[in-house]
């Protein structure tokens, strides 16, 4: 904001710099160390033959020249030629530089300076209280530098007490672009995006087009109210609008953060409004006027962003309820206060497994000092607040070559595409495989061998390719051919014309769908085997001694003790588990045959339903279509499976083995009898549906509301209030496996 326009290194520029820097040693560790990454990167992207040592001036100039590139291609484009991560360090590198050569700073570095200048094919406007970019933090340490830095201060002024802790508004950062909306007498007269952050482009009538939006402010409005927030679209939203450009031959946009920017950035608002926009409000700019019986906070003008504001609270929670009041869409679902580094920490963590589950993309959490007077006190360094700091979850997103497309073939004999992959880091970890899903869908994506393609990977979910960079595809890019035999067995591959699921005719001939099916049986949902590994499966069927589940059971010690990497006691301890899996419930024993259509819940109600393998076998599709939930398509997959002689086979053989399934004991109806319970948060196995169901067939009653007439509290993950009201009422609470064992399961 102090920057000057011309000049020379700026003190002030210099000194701000410092004081972003000050006492944040992680983050002066992963500078040092991303550096020379990122020289690497400008090299990359020269073909001038870079990379050889050269002054700081020339690598400052070089990384500057190339940052900018990058930031046209992001900002005033919506289409980046590279990832994120590339991104950050090159920003990281110049930081360092500049550290390290406080003498080598200018205003125009974009260390400086926010985002890039405005397009001029929209009419420009001036904004009037800067929009800023933030602070980022990748380590807790940077975390623990902020609340330090912060507490130091606010103690500093008299504004905390020596054994007070901060306390902290946290949000979610929302990946989309910034945007600030004009209003006066309670009327939207104008909208403008970020921009340079001192002069935006005009996007009103592109924002009117976004039915979130207010156009008109609810209550008694101020005379000006200028509203900030962020403009996104959901992921769900991003796919359809991509399918629907690719169907068109359009262009389709590499995230939904750029489709974002990109729908909302068009010179025709009518396309504007085809696109599924949404916004969040998170801040302000201007505040003037405020209805006459409103209590200002601040009297005076402050500088900075509230140099233009006269507010009515003196919160940034309240000044965000207070906009929600208005009219405006505030994330109160996932806006969190907290005290102290331990606070933002805790939350960093929270949101981070809530991550995969939002609907719209986010790269981070923001927190921001609540108190309007405190934030004040702290000020701005040059592009970012002081109060307020972005601390930043690894990307999810990267940039990679595909190298090769193979095919795995599962249980089922479904043949599933993956790419190979050069490896990249993505979302917190190294990747070298991607699934593809099918050969439709690598039509669909359009992705090619030898392609630079995108990766993703969102929490704990296998990473899959979202599509190629059509500006990268070498010319030498070949489609991949589905394959017409099984490369494990040999078997035909066949696709039926409704299908879009390749699949092996091997069955279980097929050696990598007895390897599946296998390890499906001795999972902890089917016979429980534990022990039984991959390694060993391999090994066994590799070895041709186990050809069906039934051969399992044969298995003695001392032979399972010769196979690789098997110790005495590992072998004992299978063998072991072989033998308690000799009685199974019989749910379990048909959810480990592995039929088609038959997960856990469809068995076990086909288990009541018959009480016997036998009776199973010989049901006909009629007698079948009896049990609850089972439909044609599972009745006609059960049918179909026991048609096939070696599978009725194989329970014989298992029957010869010593294996006698016991019938699974039914809810009996009265275990509950009457009994309220109420379910909170997510359990392990069991959706909310399915225990519902069960609760209320056993005679009890499923209530939202935790009272003193509530008899058990049945809570999973994540479970929130409910769980804490139970626990003040002394209401006994019991986990999934607790209520299974109330219903006798
Ligand atoms: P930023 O995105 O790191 O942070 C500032 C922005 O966060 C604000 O302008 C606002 O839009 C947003 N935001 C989201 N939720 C918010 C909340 N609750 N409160 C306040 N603000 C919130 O900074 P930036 O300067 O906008 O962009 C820099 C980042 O953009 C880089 O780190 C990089 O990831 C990306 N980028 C990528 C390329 C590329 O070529 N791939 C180029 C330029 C920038």
């Amino acid at each position: 904001m102090s920057a000057g326009k011309t000049g020379k290194p700026s003190g002030k520029a210099a000194a701000a710099q410092d004081r972003a820097n000050e006492g944040s040693p992680a983050a002066a560790k992963a500078l040092a160390r991303e550096s020379a990454a990122a020289a690497q990167d400008v090299a990359a992207g020269d073909a001038s033959g870079a990379g050889t040592a050269q002054s700081p001036e020339a690598l400052a100039a070089r990384l500057r020249s190339e940052i900018e590139q990058h930031n046209y291609r992001y900002y005033v484009e919506d289409d980046p030629t590279v990832d994120d991560a590339v991104y950050d360090r090159l920003m990281r590198a110049l930081q360092t530089l500049e550290t390290e050569h406080p003498e080598l700073i200018t205003p125009e570095s974009p260390t400086q300076r926010v985002g890039a200048a405005p397009s001029a094919a929209f009419a420009s406007v001036r904004h009037a209280v800067p929009m800023l970019s933030l602070g980022n933090a990748f380590e807790a340490e940077d975390v623990a530098a902020f609340d330090k830095r912060v507490g130091d201060t606010l103690r500093g002024a008299g504004m905390l007490g020596a054994a007070d802790e901060t306390a902290y508004f946290c949000e979610l950062k929302l990946d989309g672009l910034a945007i600030s909306l004009r209003y006066e007498d309670g009327v939207l007269v104008q909208a403008a995006t970020r921009g340079d952050g001192q002069t935006g482009e005009d996007v009103t009538s592109n924002i009117r087009t976004i039915k979130i939006i207010p156009v008109k402010l609810k209550g008694r409005a101020p005379r000006v109210l200028e509203v900030r927030g962020e403009v996104l679209m959901n992921r769900s939203d991003f796919d359809k609008m991509n399918d629907a450009q690719r169907k068109r031959g359009e262009k389709v946009f590499v995230n939904p953060r750029n489709a974002a920017a990109g729908s909302l950035r068009q010179l025709d608002s009518q396309i504007t409004a085809t696109r599924n926009l949404r916004f969040f409000a998170y801040g302000w700019g201007e505040v003037q006027g405020l209805p006459r019986d409103t209590d200002a906070a601040f009297e005076e003008p402050a500088p900075g962003v509230a140099a233009a504001a006269e507010l009515p609270y003196d919160t940034h929670g309240e000044m965000l309820g207070w906009l929600a009041e208005l009219g405006f869409p505030v994330n109160t679902r996932h806006n969190h206060m907290a005290q102290g580094e331990d606070g933002l920490l805790a939350f960093y963590e929270h949101v981070r497994t809530l991550r995969p589950t939002l609907p719209y993309d986010i790269d981070g959490v923001v927190y921001k000092v609540d108190a309007l007077p405190a934030q004040k006190v702290l000020g701005f360094v040059a592009r970012a607040p002081r109060f307020a700091l972005a601390h930043k979850y690894p990307a999810e997103e990267a940039t990679t070559t595909l190298e090769a497309i193979e095919v795995q073939v599962g249980r089922t004999g479904a043949i599933t595409p993956v790419a190979r992959l050069a490896p990249v880091f993505v979302g917190g970890v190294t990747v070298t495989n991607a699934t593809l899903h099918n050969e439709d869908e690598i039509r669909r994506k359009d992705v090619r061998i030898g392609d630079t393609v995108i990766v993703r990977r969102a929490g704990d979910v296998i990473p899959e390719v979202v599509g190629p960079v059509l500006e990268k595809r070498p010319k030498d890019a070949t489609e991949f051919v589905m394959v017409k035999q099984c490369p494990v067995c040999g078997s035909a591959i066949e696709r039926p014309e409704d299908e879009t699921i390749a699949r092996c005719t091997g069955g279980l001939f097929c050696a990598a769908q007895r390897k599946q099916t296998l390890l499906h049986a001795a999972g902890r949902k089917a016979l429980d085997i534990e022990g039984l590994g991959e390694r060993l499966v391999d090994q066994l069927v590799d070895n041709d001694r186990v050809k069906s589940l039934a051969d399992l059971y044969s298995l003695k010690s001392l032979e399972l003790a010769s196979y690789d990497r098997l110790g005495k006691k590992s072998a004992d301890n299978l063998i072991e588990a072989i033998d308690r899996a000799r009685e199974p419930a019989l749910s379990r024993l048909l959810f480990a045959l592995g039929i088609r259509h038959v997960g856990e819940t469809t068995a076990r109600d086909v288990a009541r339903t018959f009480g016997s393998m036998e009776a199973i076998m010989d049901a006909d599709e009629d007698a079948l279509l009896t049990v609850p939930d089972v439909g044609p398509v599972v009745a006609g997959s059960i049918r179909r499976f026991f048609a096939e002689a070696h599978n009725r086979e194989i329970v014989h053989e298992l029957t010869k083995q010593g294996v006698h399934p016991k019938p699974d004991e039914a809810p009996v109806g009265n275990r509950l009898d009457g009994k309220t319970l109420v379910l909170t948060g997510t359990m392990p196995t069991w959706t909310r549906d399915e225990a519902t169901r069960y609760v209320l067939a056993a005679g009890g009653k499923v209530s939202g509301s935790v009272s003193k007439k509530t008899a058990y509290v049945v809570a999973g993950e994540d479970a929130g209030s409910k769980l804490t009201k139970a626990q003040e009422l002394g209401v006994t609470v019991l986990d999934e496996e607790g209520l299974k064992a109330l219903l006798g399961m």
